[in-house]
């Protein structure tokens, strides 16, 4: 039986597995789907990882961890979880698509959230060359030009306005004329003279070259008209998708407590509400979606599980 495993092996994932590991868990293993290194590998410009003097992709900010992790003892398993449950007693079940199953005393999910697609042209080609779903990421790459900013909820909006404080001109795009908005930041909006409202109109295509983007057309629902910006920087925040599937058990209830948005529920030492079970980085709730904030829950959630495991072995409870 499994000490911890590790569902996900992003930043998040990652860390803690190097926290469990050099911390003295013996038996940890991380599933990881694809390649470790999570949602950040898909950026090639990160500049505001802590100790990073020169802008690196995210391949590259990503490229040592695993290999710090496995020198003390982290294995990481190729597999996709299909669930997580806890069918009996104290131990987890971990449940894998290829049908195996492993058992662990705890578990630390890490599965992250995944940006919507607003599904126009190009918009996949130029992810991370143009195209953001991060302005605190990457809002800074277009200081004093200007951007297009896609979506008509919080999110749009507040990012907007941390947009406008950098970049000389945001525009904002919305399929509607109304916003889902809360009212006060959509009278903010309203009153700052760096955004420029483009309503009832979606984005039709972004095209650029080799060197990232060059602009954005925007087609206007009522009249047809399409408007070409030559914005540089497109940003779409048009919802999220949090990975908490693993967690959804047979009979359609989730394993442990979510907020209405699906993000688990956990406290500031990353537990969720069921003991022994932990979530770090984008999946839990008032994630602030960042490389460092994903490290910090990944070493947090570690310290927990490891506070946990020992506590069974001294109660002999597994
Ligand atoms: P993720 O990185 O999303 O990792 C989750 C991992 O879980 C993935 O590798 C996935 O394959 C795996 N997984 C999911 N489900 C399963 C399953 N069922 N079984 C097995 N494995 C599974 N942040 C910054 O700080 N600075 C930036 O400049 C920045 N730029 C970004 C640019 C882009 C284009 C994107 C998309 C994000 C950017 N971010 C940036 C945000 C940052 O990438 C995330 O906040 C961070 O990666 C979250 O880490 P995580 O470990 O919680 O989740
Ligand atoms: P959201 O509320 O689902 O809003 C998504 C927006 O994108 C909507 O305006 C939607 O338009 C638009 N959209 C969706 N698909 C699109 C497409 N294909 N093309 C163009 N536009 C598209 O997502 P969110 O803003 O990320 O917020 C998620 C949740 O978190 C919300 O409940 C929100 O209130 C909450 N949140 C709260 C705060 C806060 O309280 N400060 C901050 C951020 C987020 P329509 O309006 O026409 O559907």
């Amino acid at each position: 039986m499994l000490d911890l495993a590790i569902i996900g092996g992003g930043p998040a994932g990652l860390t803690a597995g190097l926290y469990a590991t050099r911390g003295g868990l013996e038996n940890v293993v991380m599933y990881e789907k694809g390649m470790p290194g999570g949602a950040i590998t898909l950026s090639s410009e990160v500049e505001n990882y802590p100790g990073i003097t020169e802008t690196v992709s995210g391949m590259e900010l990503m490229e040592k961890w695993p290999e710090q992790c496995m020198r003390f003892g982290l294995r990481h398993e190729m597999a996709e979880v299909s669930r997580v449950s806890r069918p009996e007693g104290l131990c987890f079940k971990i449940q894998l698509s290829n049908g195996s199953v492993e058992s662990a005393k705890s578990v630390i999910v890490c599965t992250g959230s995944t940006p919507r697609r607003a599904g126009f042209k190009g918009e996949k080609e130029f992810l991370g060359r143009g195209v953001s779903t991060c302005a605190t990421c990457d809002g800074f790459f277009y200081r004093d030009k200007e951007v297009a900013v896609i979506g008509g909820g919080d999110t749009a909006l507040e990012e907007a306005l941390y947009l406008a404080k950098i970049c000389s001109r945001v525009y904002l795009i919305h399929r509607r004329d109304e916003f889902r908005a809360a009212p006060s930041t959509v009278k903010r909006i309203k009153e700052s003279d760096k955004i420029e409202l483009i309503l009832n109109a979606v984005p039709e295509e972004v095209y650029g070259d080799a060197m990232g983007v060059s602009g954005l057309k925007v087609k206007r629902k009522d009249t047809g008209e399409v408007i070409d910006l030559p914005v540089p920087g497109v940003f779409v925040f048009v919802g999220f998708d949090v990975n908490n599937e693993v967690l959804r058990q047979e009979d359609g209830t989730f394993l442990c407590d979510l907020n209405e948005h699906g993000e688990v529920i956990v406290d500031l030492a990353m537990k969720t509400s069921e003991s022994g079970l932990f979530a770090a980085g984008d999946i839990r709730i008032m994630s602030p979606k960042q490389v460092v904030c994903a490290a910090g829950d990944g070493a947090n959630a570690a310290i927990g599980a490891i506070a946990y495991v020992e506590h069974l072995h001294r109660e002999k409870l597994c």
